[in-house]
């Protein structure tokens, strides 16, 4: 059994803060202030340009990408750190739409990211080749799949309303008439047990500031199935995704598997502070995560429903087709929030009208959501958002 008392001593957390935001950027992990003060010192200030070969930090995206690989299911060998998020997506995407050349469609939903959409919507532009996006509502996918389609590219996790896709069956769909798929981990990987080896995902993306808690601006993960390794065309052509970087030649030629997802130099501290991060995970047993954050989830639902009528939840109510969040609508939701974030319990606000909560059970006991629901309660019944600095809008929501 995991123990989470322990996880959650790991954790740096405010005095007298309810986190319920881990779903956004993960907090603090003790290890990671250490790892990061002694890799500046002892690495970069200490070693200076040998720290490449010396402290291994251009094996670093691979290394710290197995790591990841075992949290997603993934073969090793098949994950590679870099970049961020959406650039990832686009890497996978155009790689995938190469490997499927006589088709034009790429299927998402509505559900998705903005980010995703916009990035497939930019490689449309650029490909000018007749390929369009279309998106339909996430209930509509399965039936939205026909033989027009060359990708399916889908967060699993719906950022708003934690609505969960089942990977597989969309997965044997999509490849039932020929269509190849890319998912968006994001609000999975470290958030639900993910297995992208056994459900035969093509590509798989996601980020690692959210709930495996790297901190801001964390590298992104990119997947691709062995299977496709050395057939994936990477459209980002860097001098590190090079066979031979340093052999300088003029020509490119992809590295091999997935070292050619791999672009410029990797950001080497934040990839120290995410193995710290990582290293919470060795005694995790993601079936006991899951089992613990549906726990948390449904108290918390309970609790809301039960003391704030005015809030509606727009989180599917069966736990199993939910990630791990919780999302409640609300037309004066953004106030709520800054009310409730005054009062130390921190989530997020999505327009138009969702506060988003997210569960994660590492450094989250139910005592802590039992006191969020009583600060939402205090707040919904008198009125308490009301107020004009309540209603400012800040440029981060
Ligand atoms: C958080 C998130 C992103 C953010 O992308 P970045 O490039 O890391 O800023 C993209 N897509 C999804 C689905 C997300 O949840």
């Amino acid at each position: 059994m995991t123990d989470f008392a322990k996880t959650r001593a790991l954790f740096n957390l405010p005095e007298g803060v309810i986190y319920l935001d881990g779903n956004s950027l993960g907090p603090l992990p003790r290890g990671a202030s250490q790892r990061l003060a002694r890799v500046v010192e002892e690495e970069w200030g200490a070693l200076l340009i040998r720290g490449w070969n010396a402290a291994g930090w251009m094996e670093q995206p691979r290394r710290v990408g197995d790591r990841i690989g075992r949290l997603i299911g993934a073969e090793p060998g098949s994950v590679v750190m870099g970049d961020t998020l959406s650039i990832k997506v686009w890497q996978a995407l155009a790689a995938a739409l190469k490997l499927n050349p006589t088709r034009r469609v790429i299927l998402s939903d509505t559900g998705n990211f903005p980010s995703d959409l916009y990035m497939a919507d930019g490689l449309v532009k650029l490909l000018g080749d007749g390929h369009s996006l279309r998106t339909v509502p996430p209930e509509a996918v399965a039936e939205a799949l026909d033989e027009t389609v060359a990708v399916l590219m889908l967060t699993e996790v719906d950022y708003r309303t934690g609505r969960l896709h089942d990977m597989a069956a969309l997965t044997e769909r999509a490849h039932a008439v020929g269509a190849l798929t890319v998912w968006d981990l994001a609000h999975s990987a470290g958030a639900l047990p993910v297995d992208v080896a056994g459900a035969g995902a093509d590509f798989a993306v996601g980020c690692t500031y959210k709930y495996l808690n790297s901190g801001p601006g964390g590298p992104a993960f990119i997947y691709v199935a062995p299977r496709h390794a050395e057939a994936a065309v990477p459209a980002l052509s860097g001098w590190l995704g090079h066979a031979a970087p340093f052999a300088f030649d003029l020509d490119y030629r992809p590295g091999r598997g997935v070292e050619r997802m791999r672009v410029g130099t990797p950001p080497v501290l934040q990839l120290a502070a995410l193995e710290a991060a990582l290293d919470v995970w060795d005694e995790v047993d993601m079936q006991d995560l899951r089992a613990r954050s549906i726990e948390l989830s449904e108290a918390f639902i309970a609790g809301v429903e039960a003391a704030c009528p005015d809030l509606v939840l727009a989180s599917p109510r069966d736990a199993a087709a939910r990630g791990s969040q919780v999302s409640f609508r609300h037309p004066d939701g953004y106030a709520i929030m800054q009310a409730l974030i005054a009062r130390g319990v921190i989530g997020d606000f999505r327009a138009p009208d969702i506060l988003r909560f997210g569960f994660t059970p590492l450094y989250l006991t139910p005592e802590d959501v039992a006191r969020a629901v009583e600060v939402l309660a205090e707040v919904m019944a008198h009125g308490a958002w009301d107020r004009p600095e309540f209603h400012r809008r800040a440029a981060v929501t």
